[in-house]
């Protein structure tokens, strides 16, 4: 198993070095390489080249990614605390997020476009066959490092594409470890991880000899890529912010259901695209409501993720804090009350207390943007239509869901939310072979599962004339 010190340097790579945190302390421990946006052009001609050989076999290919499955896990002893150290989130979530990472290059390495036949007759046969588009970019952010890397590479890296792959500075750690681990199973220059401030990412959005830039962030970065990908006319995959609202029916157990939003909102330390963001409950059950996710925020234990007691960890990083108690410090102002938590924690590093708003005015920052934080706000609904609207009511769509205890009548509301995924009674959970895609300001394209696979793919025709019998 490789370790930290034999991480491999990318080609290009020169001396400068940039500062890795770690957000319990707020203090640097370590640093990674501060990669220059002209050392791209090497590493992109390396994964063009790499790709004349990864294009050609598909058994080969799914060899290689379940031998790489093997090693992530058998290296998850050394990536999980790392993970946690520059990530912030309790152990045992790091622990998950390795074990997904095998999980899902193990099933895009069994994944296999068909051949599709669309005339079979006479004059002509006709088919497709699917064809990788070349060298592709990922750039991910730092909330889920490992899990969105994979979500990138697995199906790329399947498809017959090789891969230039950007973490963000703050978790820049963990991704080169395992890059070096997968990229041990892969013939040279298929998995190539650069590391570095901006413009890095830009660059790479903008690369000319990259053909599709799979892109996982902020709305605001979002168009920025898009924008840089125009100019070469690469396929583009957005994977953007979430609003989620979780709507309560007023049938809802609200005790039977509560550790379960509690978590849906606040796993992560609420840095999770698709998290509860805000909660909306019938007027009936409004003050049940707050309070027992109000207890739940002040009982739930916060410290360090090494710490094996720590339940929620620090935010990732001093920007995101502050964007946090900003948000918070909005709607104090406007008459909201915190029924638990509401500001940072006496200590070092990023802690910020778990916190429960109620009484929010419906049209401040922390209801209709994306707070990223542990900071949940409850809202209170007279009709169930003025909770679809409000929860339709924002640009985002990423997902939503609704809890009562009629499972067919919750449906039919999580029927009408406007995001990509919907469930009754959870949340945010999801499968590897489920289409994973938001609406509106949400995304742009679809990951996960064949789709996934397809849309690393472009599709090639054949015509085959067939002689007219005469
Ligand atoms: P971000 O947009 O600031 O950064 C994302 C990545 O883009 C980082 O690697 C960053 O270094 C890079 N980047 C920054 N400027 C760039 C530029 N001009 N061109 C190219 N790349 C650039 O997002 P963040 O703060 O790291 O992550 C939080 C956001 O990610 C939230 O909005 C969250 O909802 C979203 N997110 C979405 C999903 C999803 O699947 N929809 C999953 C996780 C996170």
């Amino acid at each position: 198993m490789p370790t930290r010190r034999s991480v491999r340097r990318a080609p290009g790579v020169r001396g400068e070095r940039f500062a890795v945190r770690d957000p319990a302390t707020g203090e640097a421990f370590d640093a990674a390489p501060d990669q220059r946006a002209d050392e791209l052009d090497a590493i992109v001609d390396r994964a063009h080249d790499a790709w004349r050989g990864w294009r050609t076999d598909p058994v080969a290919r799914a060899t290689a990614l379940l031998a790489a499955a093997d090693a992530v896990e058998a290296a998850g002893a050394e990536l999980a605390p790392l993970l946690t150290r520059e990530q912030g989130k309790p152990l045992a979530e790091s622990n998950a997020e390795v074990a997904r990472t095998a999980a899902r290059l193990r099933y895009f390495a069994r994944l296999r476009p068909e051949t599709q036949v669309i005339t079979d007759g006479r004059p002509v046969h006709s088919d497709i066959r699917w064809r990788p588009l070349g060298p592709v970019a990922a750039i991910v952010p730092w909330n889920f490092p490992l899990q969105l890397a994979s979500a990138k590479f697995a199906p790329a890296l399947a498809a017959g594409n090789t891969m230039v792959l950007k973490p963000s500075p703050f978790t820049p750690l963990a991704t080169r470890l395992l890059a070096s681990v997968v990229s041990a199973a892969l013939p040279d220059g298929v998995l190539t991880v650069v590391t570095g401030r901006e413009p890095l990412g830009a660059r790479l959005a903008s690369h000319p000899g990259i053909r599709h830039v799979s892109f996982t962030g902020s709305v605001a970065t979002g168009r920025a890529v898009a924008t840089g990908a125009a100019g070469s006319l690469a396929r583009v995959t957005l994977e953007l912010g979430g609003n989620d609202a979780a709507i309560l029916l007023d049938d809802v157990d609200v005790e039977g259901i509560a550790d379960r939003l509690f978590w849906a909102a606040f796993r992560n330390c609420g840095q999770v695209c698709m998290a509860v963001k805000r909660v909306y409950a019938p007027n009936r059950l409004y003050a049940q409501v707050v309070d027992a996710l109000a207890l739940r925020a002040k009982t739930a234990v916060v410290g360090a993720g090494l710490d094996p007691d720590s339940q929620i960890g620090p935010v990732n990083n001093a920007g995101q804090l502050a964007r946090v108690e900003r948000y918070t410090a909005q709607a104090l102002a406007a008459g909201a009350r915190a029924a638990a938590g509401g500001h940072r924690l006496d200590r070092a590093g990023y802690f910020f207390a778990p916190t429960i708003l109620a009484d929010v005015p419906p049209d401040i920052p922390v209801v209709t943007e994306e707070q990223f934080g542990p900071v949940l706000p409850v809202l209170p609904y007279d009709s169930v239509d003025d909770a679809v609207d409000a929860a339709n009511g924002t640009g985002f769509g990423l997902g939503g869901s609704v809890w009562g205890t009629d499972p067919d009548r919750a449906e039919a509301v999580a029927d009408r939310l406007e995001c990509g995924t919907a469930w009754v009674n959870h949340h945010a959970e999801l499968s590897l072979a489920q289409p994973f895609a938001g609406v509106k300001e949400s995304g742009v394209g679809v990951a996960g599962g064949l789709w996934g696979l397809y849309g690393n793919l472009r599709p090639f025709v054949v015509h085959r004339a067939r002689e007219a019998r005469s």
